[in-house]
């Protein structure tokens, strides 16, 4: 699967609807102090599954959700969908007749988020696990944040052996089968 396109709406500084598409061979997102870079790489994140508030910059989940600015209103709902192309069928067998995979993650103020895959109800879990199957995801060595350089580094070797599980693509089955214990 391959990421093709992002779109935000109302999400942190984002307020108009907006669309990013990801080509092939893109390498790097520009552009003056505060004009949006991190919120998107951010954006891209909280879609995949990312349930830590601390982990977007935020001192509540609320607090991606555009709090007004210039004149204009704060919004009451924020959404990000991501599109993936599907052309390769290495998507998960439940969506993979799909030639195109679209996850959607909205929340509304002070009732929480909830997702969508192409349109269907599903669990934070489902889609966490989706991105985790293809080596990815809101916490994956796919995305390091400013700052987590270091971090890193000076991991313990437990914390190295989790990355290197997520890097290897198979921390979706340490999920899985702690599931199944409990079952
Ligand atoms: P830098 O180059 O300094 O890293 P950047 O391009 O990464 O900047 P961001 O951190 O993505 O910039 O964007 C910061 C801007 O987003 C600030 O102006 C901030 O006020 C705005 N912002 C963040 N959250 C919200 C929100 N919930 N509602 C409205 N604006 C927001
Ligand atoms: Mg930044």
């Amino acid at each position: 699967m391959r990421f093709e396109k992002l779109r935000l709406l109302g999400f942190k500084s984002f307020v108009e609807p907006t669309e990013f598409i990801i080509e092939g061979g893109l390498t790097g997102v520009v552009g003056p102090n505060g004009c949006g870079k991190s919120n998107l790489v951010e954006a891209l994140r909280w879609v995949m599954g990312e349930s830590s508030y601390k982990n977007m910059r935020a001192s509540g989940m609320d607090d991606v959700i555009f709090s007004g600015s210039g004149g204009r209103p704060s919004r009451n709902t924020a959404e990000v969908s991501l599109f993936l192309d599907n052309a390769d069928r290495t998507a998960p067998a439940a969506f993979n007749q799909d030639d195109t995979l679209q996850v959607t993650r909205r929340i509304e103020r002070e009732a929480g988020s909830a997702y969508k895959i192409n349109g269907r109800d599903a669990r934070a879990k489902d889609v966490q696990l989706l991105f985790a199957d293809q080596s990815t995801g809101a916490r994956s060595p796919s995305m390091v944040g400013q700052g987590r350089i270091g971090e890193l580094i000076q991991a313990k070797p437990q914390a190295r052996r989790a990355l290197l599980e997520e890097a290897a693509g198979i921390s979706g089955l340490h999920s899985r089968r702690h599931d199944a214990e409990l079952r």
